[in-house]
């Protein structure tokens, strides 16, 4: 038979049944996919055993070796060959029962999966038996069983994946980069389980244990770090059957792209983008737009409220009536966000602090949608409610590591971002009160063309100057990151260092996954002018950047570059060169909000002229640096003139 398809003419073959072999690879391609596909599994198998305790260990990213064990129920002895067979479980019998999955598994495929591609041994022992079976599986068929002495519980290794199947394999990325999808993985499974004990290690390294406890907020602190840990808001809401619970992070918290977001259905990790926005929209007004909040978010509904078997891995669901999960969704962020706002802006003034400490919000948090979805509840959660899982705690480790960071800032609290125009600052540094200067000259051409003077400063953000008959309103930060941007890019491109020896290294905390991206990628770190060195469980010794400063602000660039690496996609070279530059750039700019000295703000203006002469008017992302008014548009404003 043949078919015309756009032209080409398409022979196609005899339709045959496909041998089991050949049908069970192609299955197993979408259950096992990759590493993190494989420990998914049967670490969500080791779950449904009631295991509270589970480690994992991986080397080679997973693709060499796998290596999951449990103190679950482990399997019998008559029992092992039916569970590595296709459509082979013990969590579903009916059909009626697929519409009420309490367990993660339920599809009987993952056992047969990755034993069609690849070696997978198996030593379990249930708690009624005296002994331990050890089982050996290669290519999909058992080649050996025995008896053994073992502890309750299973342990699954799994080798040489695809192996049998080179274009799969072509497909996995570096070892490091299949690791970490493991550990993100992982984290997720963690963050939906506070109540097992998880380890992690790699290549013969702990990456991460979890303790068990039952804390979602310690679960947090051991992946994402203290500052998380510590920047967190509980959530706890109940509407219609629905339960909404976990933690939200505080707005400064958002990054530039949702990897540290973490949504879980009725224990299982899921992805879904359209309740991502839902959290986003309750934070409009706290979050600046390309920043994506923090959150680790447990939705509760009754089983049969929820569809699972709608993606092969899993990883999707689908609600019975979802947009009204998303309203309480809403409604559960908004509470939490807003009551925690609320009680934070009666403390600033309680203790009267200065105005210039971190606000959350700056305006009152106004939703302008009038449909009733977006109309922030105002009523606060019943705080006996709240269960008290936000355990305080105090590592020592963390402590110290916390300690030696603050001693390096405070070495740099006095060398600000200003430091390079140390000279000019030093000359006026006591002269604070801006200078009203009067030019009553006649103008010339000269003058014109001349660098004006400071007039002074408006709402700390915007230098007033006049230069002939134009009088130019500056934004201090826009004209300070596109001057930083040019001087960056130049001496990039020239591959002049850019980089500043730091006199004391910084260490910086990082989680898992940002730990990986630096070290993934020390050569565009490197490029970028930092110094960066693995110091071990998570952290990172930084001995150059390319701008001074302390741990906090060291942190945020590198966290910033991160987040351009992560969400490189599609991108260009010169495109991601140029953003993770000006990343740089707006770090080290002066920021709005922050009152200038008279030198500093001819220091803006100075930049400003210079970038004229280039004919570059706007920042990197392309707001004006300077607002102009002429003499004559002033007059007609007072209608001096017509
Ligand atoms: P599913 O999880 O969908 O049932 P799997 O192929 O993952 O299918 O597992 C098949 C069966 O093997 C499970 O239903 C379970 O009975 C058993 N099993 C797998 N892993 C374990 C384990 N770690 N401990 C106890 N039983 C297990
Ligand atoms: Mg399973």
């Amino acid at each position: 038979m043949t078919q015309e398809k756009k032209g080409m003419v398409i022979f196609m073959a005899e339709i045959k049944v496909l041998p089991q072999d050949i049908a069970d690879k192609i299955a197993a391609g979408e259950v096992a996919e990759r590493p993190s596909a494989v420990v998914k599994e049967l670490v969500e198998n080791s779950i449904d055993a009631g295991a509270d305790r589970i480690e994992v260990e991986i080397k080679n990213g997973g693709i060499r070796y796998i290596r999951v064990t449990d103190n679950g129920c482990g399997i019998k002895e008559s029992q092992i060959e039916t569970a590595f067979m296709r459509h082979a479980t013990s969590k579903l019998s009916s059909i009626d029962d697929l519409y009420k999955i309490g367990t993660m598994g339920f599809r009987g495929e993952a056992l047969s999966s990755i034993c069609a591609v690849a070696d997978v041994e198996i030593i379990t022992k249930t708690a009624d038996c005296e002994e331990g079976i050890y089982a050996k599986f290669s290519r999909g068929k058992c080649s050996q069983k025995d008896k053994l002495a073992c502890g309750e519980g299973t342990t699954m290794v799994v080798e040489n994946l695809f192996e049998n199947i080179p274009a799969r394999m072509k497909f996995l990325k570096r070892d490091m980069t299949e690791a970490g999808y493991v550990n993100d993985v992982l984290s997720r499974i963690a963050l939906a389980n506070p109540g097992i004990a998880f380890s992690y290690i790699c290549d013969d390294k702990e990456i991460f244990s979890t303790t068990g406890d039952g804390s979602l907020k310690n679960v947090i602190l051991k992946i994402y770090g203290l500052d998380h840990a510590k920047g967190v808001i509980e959530v706890i809401y109940k509407e219609d059957g629905a339960e909404i619970s976990g933690v939200i992070g505080k707005p400064e918290l958002a990054r530039g792209n949702r990897t540290r977001q973490t949504l879980i259905v009725n224990s299982r990790y899921i992805k879904n983008n359209v309740i991502s926005k839902v959290v986003s929209e309750a934070y409009r007004n706290s979050i600046m737009g390309g920043k994506f909040p923090f959150f680790v978010l447990n939705i509760t509904v009754p089983l049969d409220c929820v569809d699972v078997n709608v993606h092969p891995a899993k990883t999707e669901v689908k609600f019975s009536d979802e947009s009204r999960i998303y309203e309480i969704v809403y409604h559960a962020v908004n509470n939490a966000l807003y009551g925690k706002i609320k009680k934070d802006e009666n403390k600033v003034t309680e203790q009267n602090v200065n105005r210039e400490e971190p606000v959350y919000v700056q305006e009152e948090m106004t939703h302008k949608k009038t449909d009733s979805f977006y109309e922030p509840r105002r009523e606060t959660v019943n705080p006996k409610e709240v269960k008290a899982f936000m355990e305080s705690f105090s590592p020592e480790d963390e402590e110290k590591r916390e300690n030696l960071n603050r001693e390096s800032e405070a070495i740099y609290s006095t060398v600000d971002f200003l430091s390079e125009n140390r000279d000019v600052y030093q000359v006026r540094e006591t002269d604070l009160e801006p200078v009203i200067t009067e030019k009553s000259e006649p103008i010339e051409e000269a003058v014109i063309k001349k660098t004006p003077s400071p007039i002074g400063q408006i709402f700390d953000t915007y230098v007033l100057c006049q230069s002939g008959d134009t009088f130019y309103l500056i934004d201090q930060h826009a004209a300070h990151e596109r001057a930083r941007f040019e001087e960056l890019k130049a001496s990039y491109y020239s591959k002049e260092k850019m980089s500043q020896i730091l006199l004391v290294p910084i260490i910086v905390r990082l989680d898992l996954s940002e730990y990986q991206t630096v070290l993934q990628n020390s050569e565009i770190f490197s490029g970028f002018g930092f110094d960066i060195e693995d110091f071990g469980s998570g952290s990172v010794i930084v001995n150059a950047s390319p701008l001074v400063g302390g741990e906090g602000e060291l942190r945020d660039l590198i966290l910033e570059i991160c987040d351009a690496v992560e969400t490189r996609g599609g991108m260009s070279v010169a495109e991601f060169e140029e953003r993770a530059l000006d990343t740089i750039a707006c770090k080290y700019a002066v920021k709005a909000n922050k009152k200038l000295n008279p030198a500093e703000m001819q220091d803006i203006i100075n930049k400003v002229w210079e970038l004229e002469k280039k004919s570059i008017k706007t920042c990197p992302h392309g707001r004006p640096v300077k607002i102009e008014f002429s003499k004559t548009e002033i007059e007609k404003m007072f209608k001096r003139k017509l």
